[in-house]
C-alpha cells in the first residue's frame, strides 16, 4: 500500500479545493478557460505514462499516448490548413515552449537571423531570445496592439544583410490585436528579401479566429512556417499545454537520432507529458469544430455586451475586432483585489471566455462603474 495522508493533511487539501472553487467566479482578466469536466481520463493518472520524444517516433518506452496525441495534431494541422504530409509537431507544455520551439528552428536555419517583434509581444519572448542568444529588435506597435508596419519595412531595409525571423502576434496578450502575415510578407517581397521565416504566436487566437467567418487568414496558407497555440486557455486543461506545429522540411535539419530511450530528440523536452494530449482529445472529440464555433460566437456576443455596459456605467472600453478581449482603463485597488484582471501601466483588460456569464459582467460592470472617477 503506498503511504497515505494524515486527516489533518487532508482538511488542509479540502480548504484548498473550497477556495479554488470560490475564486473562479472572479476568474475574469485571463485567457482561461473555467468550468471543463475531464473526469472520463482521471484513471490515466495512476499511470506512469510518458510521451518522450517525437511523437511520430517509435519507442522503447511502451506506457504512452502517442496515437491520440498524433490524432490532436492531425486535428490542428488540419484546422491550420498545414501542407498535408509536409507538417510536424508535438504537444508542447504552453504557448512559451511552442514559441521556443519555433525560434529554435528558425535559428537552426538561419544561425544569424535577426528576429523582429512588436511591443506588444507577450513577456515570455524576450526571455526566449535571450536563452537562444538570438539577435533581434523590437519594433513599435499600433495603438490597438497591431504591429506598426512602417516600423517594420524601415528596420528590414537597414538590415538587408541579416535573414529575417518574423515573430508574428495572433492575438497579443493585452489587447489582442492580430499581425496580417499577408501584409508582412508582401512587405518581405517589396523588399525583394528571399530568405526568411515566419513564426505565429497563436496562444489564444488559433482557437478563435478559425472558427469566425471572415476573420483574417493567419495559419500555413498566409506564410506562416511554424504556429504555436495553447491548450489550457480557450480550450481549457488543469494542466498548461499546448500544441506546436512546423514544416517538415525545417524541422527534419534539427532532428537527432537517441539510443537510450530509441526515438528521435525533436522536442524541446525530452519527457513529456503524455496526460495532456488526452485532455486535448477529449474537448476535441466533444465540443468538436461546431462546439467550438459555438462558444467562440457566444463569447464574441458576450464581449461586445461587456463593451456596451462598462461605456453605461463610465468606462471606456473598447475591443478589436474579432477580440474576446475588452481593454478598460486601469481599475481601482479595490476592484483589483475582488476581481482576477490583468493590468499592464495604464491599461487592464477582462477576457470574455466561455465561463463567463453575462451576470458576471453585470456585476463587474457595476463594481468598475462604482469605482471609475
Ligand atoms: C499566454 C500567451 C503566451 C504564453 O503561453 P503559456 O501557455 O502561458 O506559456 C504567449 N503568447 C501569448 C500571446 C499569450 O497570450
Amino acid at each position: 500500500m503506498p503511504p497515505a495522508l494524515s486527516d489533518a493533511d487532508r482538511d488542509r487539501l479540502d480548504e484548498l479545493h473550497d477556495l479554488l472553487q470560490r475564486k473562479q467566479r472572479t476568474f475574469v482578466g485571463y485567457p482561461c478557460t473555467a468550468g471543463f469536466d475531464y473526469s472520463d481520463l482521471f484513471r490515466f493518472l495512476a499511470l506512469p505514462i510518458n510521451n518522450v520524444g517525437d511523437p511520430f517516433g517509435h519507442s522503447t518506452i511502451h506506457l504512452h499516448t502517442r496515437a491520440f496525441e498524433r490524432e490532436v495534431l492531425d486535428w490542428f494541422a488540419s484546422l491550420y490548413h498545414a501542407p498535408a504530409g509536409e507538417w510536424w509537431g508535438y504537444v508542447t507544455n504552453g504557448g512559451t515552449e511552442g514559441n521556443m520551439y519555433g525560434l529554435y528552428l528558425a535559428r537552426e536555419l538561419y544561425p544569424n537571423g535577426m528576429v523582429y517583434y512588436s511591443q506588444d509581444t507577450h513577456y515570455s519572448v524576450s526571455k526566449n531570445l535571450r536563452m537562444l542568444r538570438m539577435q533581434h529588435i523590437m519594433l513599435k506597435s499600433q495603438p490597438h496592439g497591431e504591429m506598426d508596419y512602417e516600423d517594420l519595412r524601415e528596420t528590414l531595409r537597414l538590415h538587408r544583410d541579416v535573414p529575417p525571423i518574423i515573430f508574428a502576434n495572433i492575438g497579443t496578450t493585452m489587447r489582442e490585436g492580430h499581425d496580417d502575415i499577408a501584409r508582412i510578407q508582401a512587405i518581405l517581397h517589396d523588399l525583394a528579401i528571399p530568405a526568411y521565416y515566419i513564426h505565429g504566436d497563436a496562444a489564444l487566437c488559433g482557437m478563435t479566429l478559425p472558427f469566425i467567418a471572415g476573420a483574417p487568414v493567419f495559419d500555413f496558407r498566409a506564410g506562416a512556417h511554424s504556429l504555436s497555440v495553447s491548450g489550457h486557455k480557450f480550450i481549457g486543461s488543469p494542466i498548461p499545454c499546448g500544441v506546436v506545429l512546423a514544416l517538415k522540411r525545417n524541422v527534419d535539419r534539427v532532428a537527432r537520432s537517441i539510443e537510450y530511450v530509441g526515438t528521435l530528440d525533436t522536442t524541446v523536452t525530452g519527457s513529456r507529458n503524455a496526460f495532456t494530449p488526452l485532455v486535448l482529445w477529449h474537448a476535441l472529440r466533444t465540443h468538436g469544430r461546431e462546439g467550438f464555433a459555438r462558444a467562440v460566437a457566444g463569447c464574441l456576443e458576450r464581449a461586445e455586451y461587456a463593451v456596451e455596459r462598462f461605456r453605461q456605467q463610465g468606462v471606456a472600453a473598447w475591443r478589436n475586432p474579432n477580440a474576446l478581449t475588452v481593454v478598460i482603463p486601469r481599475p481601482s485597488q479595490a476592484v483589483l483585489e475582488k476581481w482576477q484582471i490583468a493590468v499592464q501601466d495604464h491599461i487592464g483588460h477582462v477576457i470574455i471566455m466561455p465561463h463567463i456569464t453575462r451576470d458576471q459582467i453585470d456585476e463587474l460592470a457595476e463594481d468598475l462603474g462604482a469605482h471609475s472617477s
